[in-house]
């Protein structure tokens, strides 16, 4: 979402919304809805139970995961002797995307910024390989080099909250003078990757952002709402459970004070960073369909078991392993008797609205401030660069507590009681129909979709590890849920790995 408007909210005046105008309903048209769940891969474990190993073959790197960190690490290793192994039928995990006729959507991630000169450089030197980003004199700062993906800022974002529109979360709330003043001198100092955070504010990954802020100020029960929200947007989860540090960060992980910041969404999302990389690697190296089973530690290095889209299984032998899936997982792959990580995360649903064109919101992203906090909100693709002449594409956002992981099931059994839900919500807060333009909804669950950034939870350190074989990657390894620290984690580890490799 857009933090880059806080520093310069002023007193915006809230734009009433004109009741009188709400257009007549149009009548409801037939849709088509396709779900997708990643709950199937337990029911494929299941199913390949007792199923024969029918191939084997030996190589000298596996990469478990294509979302951003395996992707990745797989440009680090592109010379080597890797194989890819990624569960789903796509790359991209939650920087995923999918298609409908000629719209192409976002199925999580959708956005980055530009960024500061002063984060980590290897992140930066594979964008720029890759001819992501180019640097920008003037402002010292990494920009995008395909522009038109550029959300211009008047269009950037607008917030529907009690009944009436704003320009930002944080317009119109007291305390914000101070709450500014708070963050002020943590301003440059919170970089990405995370790991690159100076020791001296290591203390405020201790705390949680609540604890620091009343330290600091008079939180009023408003302020705390309406940053609520954005913690939730971003980390998963409300200010008295994330950290002061990832708190902090999101304010003031750019120069948002001093410049515009550019705000890049491609139509396809940070899929777009997945497809850059799948153009740096040999295409034959990456397997999707393929669901890793088991990883075990043998003698001569690792073995691993693989479910193909078949239904088969294959044995790799493999010197080494890069395990950039999520981490829940591992205590079955794995087989470990405790926990090797500790990690809770929040489940998301995203729904993409595919409708005819036809329907106005003035903004790309529309954040909606409800009292319950789970649904946040949607991204408007006709204010992105489109590339279909007939349809506009409108992507909700739900994030929900760990306790609700359950209402996953519910929803996956009957998509449409939750899809028609989602849409008298957007309906409801922005006065707008879009029921009648509607033709085709996908959704996608994701029940261990972010690591959530409790105190205690960042990892300074070097890449973590099992053994000298068996190393891990993703922003579920002690780094905040983002594309930056996802990208530098596949890369870390595919450099220890080679590392080890040397060493032994
Ligand atoms: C809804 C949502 C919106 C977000 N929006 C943004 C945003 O706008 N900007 C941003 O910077 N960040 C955003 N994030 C954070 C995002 O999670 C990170 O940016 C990044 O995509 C995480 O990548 P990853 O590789 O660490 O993990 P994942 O994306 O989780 O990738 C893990 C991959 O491993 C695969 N896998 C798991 N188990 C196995 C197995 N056994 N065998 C084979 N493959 C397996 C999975 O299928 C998946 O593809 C968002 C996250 C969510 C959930």
């Amino acid at each position: 979402m857009n933090r880059r408007g806080f520093i310069q909210i002023s007193s915006v005046a809230i734009l009433p919304l004109l009741l009188g105008a709400f257009p007549k309903a149009r009548k409801k048209k037939k849709y088509s809805v396709s779900v997708q769940s990643n709950r199937k891969f337990g029911h494929i474990i299941r199913e390949t139970m007792r199923a024969p190993i029918s191939s084997e073959k030996r190589v000298r790197y596996v990469i478990i995961g294509g979302g951003i960190a395996g992707m990745a690490a797989a440009t680090e290793l592109k010379g080597e002797d890797f194989v890819l192994l990624e569960a789903d039928d796509r790359l991209g995990g939650s920087s995923g995307s999918s298609h409908w006729k000629d719209t192409v959507f976002s199925t999580g991630a959708h956005y980055d910024l530009a960024y500061p000169s002063s984060y980590g450089k290897e992140v930066i030197a594979l964008l720029k390989q890759m001819d992501v980003v180019y640097f920008n004199k003037e402002n010292q700062l990494y920009e995008f080099v395909d522009q038109q993906y550029l959300i211009k800022e008047k269009e950037a974002e607008q917030c529907f909250v009690e009944g009436g529109a704003i320009d930002e979360i944080l317009s119109e709330v007291d305390g914000l003078d101070e709450f500014r003043k708070v963050l002020k001198p943590f301003e440059g100092k919170m970089l990405l990757p995370t790991r690159l955070i100076d020791v001296e504010f290591h203390y405020l990954n201790e705390l949680t952002f609540e604890t620091f802020l009343r330290s600091k100020l008079k939180l009023t029960k408003e302020l705390k709402a309406r940053i609520d929200y954005q913690m939730i947007d971003d980390w998963g989860a409300t200010s008295d459970q994330v950290s002061a540090l990832a708190g902090i960060h999101y304010y003031v992980c750019r120069p948002y004070d001093k410049m515009d910041v550019q705000l890049f969404s491609p139509p396809q999302g940070n899929s777009y960073f997945i497809e850059k990389m799948v153009g740096e690697v040999d295409s034959s190296k990456i397997q999707v369909n393929a669901l890793v089973r088991s990883i075990q530690e043998t003698k001569t290095g690792v073995e691993i078991e693989v479910i193909s889209e078949n239904r088969t299984i294959q044995k790799i032998q493999a010197d080494k392993v890069l395990y950039a899936g999520q981490k829940h997982a591992l205590k079955y792959m794995l087989a470990t008797k405790e926990p090797l990580f500790e990690n809770n995360y929040a489940p998301w649903v995203v729904v993409n609205f595919v409708c005819e064109k036809g329907i106005e919101f003035s903004a790309w992203q529309n954040d909606v401030l409800t009292k319950e906090l789970t649904f946040l909100g949607f991204v408007n693709s006709s204010k992105q660069h489109s590339r279909s002449e007939k349809y506009d594409v409108f992507t909700a956002y739900y994030c929900m507590s760990e306790d609700d992981r359950n209402r996953l099931v519910v929803i996956e059994e009957n998509p449409e009681a939750f899809i028609d839900r989602t849409i008298e919500l957007i309906e409801d807060s922005t006065n707008t129909l879009i029921s009648g333009f509607l033709v085709h909804a996908n959704i996608k669950l994701m029940g261990h979709a972010m690591p959530i950034p409790k105190p205690g939870y960042l990892n300074f350190d070097s890449p973590l590890q099992y053994s000298e074989n068996i190393t891990f990657a993703g922003v579920d390894t002690g780094r905040l849920p983002l594309f930056y620290e996802a990208c530098d984690s596949g890369i870390q580890a595919a450099r220890k790995l080679k590392m080890n490799k040397e060493n032994s």
